[in-house]
């Protein structure tokens, strides 16, 4: 198998189609589509970073774009919307892992991990509930005291019921 070859594109070299398509041609064939084998924001958060295998040809390559591309904005349970920012997930994050062992770093993986998935599905709004479900699925198996905290706001829990539903669901679920 020949060692792939990595192709950098910026984003000038994605031209939209009519839908908003990012139409992409393969660096060795041209063919015009690939599949997505891995996305991830690079260190520095300013683009990202994708893998890509051509369907035609199955040679790979690596693209680039960048993330001010992507401005993605967030629908709140009334319905309103409000850009994304890293420092409000970050904010939220930290406060439900207040005086655990969760460590600053931890939080940044966390939601690096978070910003990835979201860059991967390249959707243009996120409700907000189901970027709370995307910290739960990390915070889970990170600190169980967080993933309460965290539930207990993104979820709006009204009663102490709420938190002893929540408590059984995670014990069930260990
Ligand atoms: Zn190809």
């Amino acid at each position: 198998m020949p060692k792939p070859r990595a192709v950098q594109y910026n984003s000038l070299s994605v031209c939209p189609e009519p839908k908003g398509k990012k139409l992409l041609y393969c660096p060795f064939c041209n063919h015009k589509d690939s599949r997505v084998l891995e996305s991830r924001l690079t260190a520095e958060n300013s683009s990202v970073r994708r893998r890509r295998e051509c369907e035609a040809c199955l040679k790979r390559f690596t693209t680039y774009e960048r993330a001010e591309t992507i401005q993605l904005l967030v629908i709140k349970s009334s319905g309103s919307r409000e850009p994304y920012t890293k420092e409000k997930l970050r904010d939220g994050v930290s406060r439900a892992c207040a005086k655990t062992m969760v460590t600053a770093e931890d939080i940044d993986n966390l939601v690096d991990s978070v910003e990835g998935e979201l860059a991967g599905a390249a959707k243009r709004e996120v409700m907000s509930s189901a970027l709370g479900d995307l910290v739960l699925l990390r915070l889970r198996t990170l600190n169980e005291v967080a993933y309460v905290r965290f539930a207990s706001v993104y979820k709006a829990f009204q009663s102490i019921e709420d938190f002893i539903d929540e408590l059984n669901h995670l014990k069930v679920n260990r």
